[in-house]
């Protein structure tokens, strides 16, 4: 039997129902108690967070922004350092940098990952650290699509060259596994965002940063209130409002059970649609070891008039798709001047996977909650074009 009914892109109602109750309570037990900064809904969770992602801490913040700006903050990367990082991904990972005073230096991706290419990254930290005029100093891999990056490869890398600060903006991939160990236990720090349509979403925005390093951990505690000390009037550094609201914990505190069962129900959807997908169609894997969040799933197209005629199939059929991302970020007029000045001479070397993949990448409908038939009329829709 198939079904009719509307398939979403993301879901958080068929969540909503399932935990409404529990929501309700806690949020009342917010308002009763009345502390609505650093409630104890904060502390329950960073413990169950660290817990659930085998780290030692766990510091909740405002957002996956204030996440990765906080951890920058934290190694004083500011002017003069260049920070690498891909040219395919969300705006945020660019931003950071670039407020902070630093310089991003846009890498190139693989495109059977989506993911860091480390030949491209190793080319270019070591035409930075050449040419002498910024210090390489950091790299952030991102997890895209719930995909984790190759951690031991970016973390070698960063050894080798001097100790670079390795972060991992995993606001894509919260429960992500690479060779049996959650993401949060990679590179230096992990930034984990709960905007509502992330693997772990709350109401509003939240974040927030897993380590194994006490010290970073104590300093990201500090900064995320203002650079406070043992008082809060003691003033240490220069830091930030940065902090998660108790409402956002408590409505975390409720999805945290789910997320097991959701990761689950993700990665069979995601067998689903590659059961169903058949070249020119390429449907995304993983190297063995890496097993992916999910939190969205997208598809490679032969070319852009493909991803048109895709695309127009879908809306046809009353289904939605989106495009993660369509323009690269060296690409973007607010990062255009960054990216031009990261390597002396203007002689940038080119990035033609990110640029290729803008053009013919697809995201399809992905969410715990999605039936095979609403899969397969989504893959159904997507064959229908060729
Ligand atoms: C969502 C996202 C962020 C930012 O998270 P917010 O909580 O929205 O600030 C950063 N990086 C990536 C890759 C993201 O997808």
């Amino acid at each position: 039997m198939t079904s009719t009914a509307p398939v979403a892109f993301f879901d958080m109602k068929a969540q909503q129902a399932l935990i409404r109750a529990g929501i309700d309570a806690g949020l009342a037990r917010v308002l009763d108690h009345g502390r609505f900064i650093q409630g104890p809904e904060v502390d329950a969770l960073e413990e169950k967070l660290a817990a659930f992602a085998g780290v030692s801490h766990c510091v909740g913040v405002s957002s996956g922004t204030d996440a990765l700006q906080i951890a920058m903050m934290a190694e004083g990367v500011g002017p003069g350092d260049a920070v690498f990082l891909p040219a395919f991904t969300y705006t945020a990972t660019a931003e950071v940098p670039l407020v902070l005073g630093a310089t991003p230096v846009f890498v190139d991706v693989e495109e059977a990952t989506f993911n860091l290419d480390l030949a491209d990254l190793e080319r270019r930290v070591e035409l930075v650290a050449r040419e002498g005029r910024l210090r390489p100093r950091a790299v952030v891999g991102v997890d895209l699509y719930g995909l984790p990056a190759d951690w031991p490869a970016i973390q070698a890398l960063c050894s080798r060259h001097g100790g670079m600060f390795a972060l991992d903006d995993a606001a894509q991939a919260f429960g992500a596994r690479l060779h049996g160990k959650r993401l949060g236990g990679w590179g230096d720090a992990a930034a984990c965002s709960f905007y509502p349509t992330k693997t772990l979403g709350c109401y509003g925005d939240g974040g927030a940063l897993l380590t194994d390093d006490p010290e970073r951990a104590a300093l990201y505690r500090s900064l995320r209130t203002h650079g406070e000390g043992a008082s809060r009037y003691e003033v240490l550094r220069t830091g930030m409002n940065g902090r998660l609201d108790s409402i956002q914990a408590a409505v975390l505190l409720e999805k945290l059970p789910l997320l097991e069962g959701e990761l689950a129900a993700r990665a069979r959807a995601a067998r689903w649609y590659a059961e169903r997908l058949r070249p020119p169609v390429v449907a995304p894997t993983a190297p063995p070891g890496f097993e992916s969040a999910w939190g969205i799933y997208s598809v490679l197209l032969p070319d852009a008039a493909a991803r048109d005629r895709v695309q127009a199939a879908l809306r046809a059929a009353s289904l939605p798709s989106a495009i993660y991302y369509p323009k690269p970020l060296h690409h973007q007029p607010a990062y255009r001047a960054a990216h031009a000045a990261s390597f002396a001479g203007g002689s940038v070397p080119p990035l033609p996977v990110s640029e290729d993949l803008c053009a013919r990448v697809l995201s399809l409908p992905m969410h715990p909650y999605l039936a095979e038939d609403q899969v397969a009329r989504v893959a159904d829709a997507v064959m229908s074009a060729f």
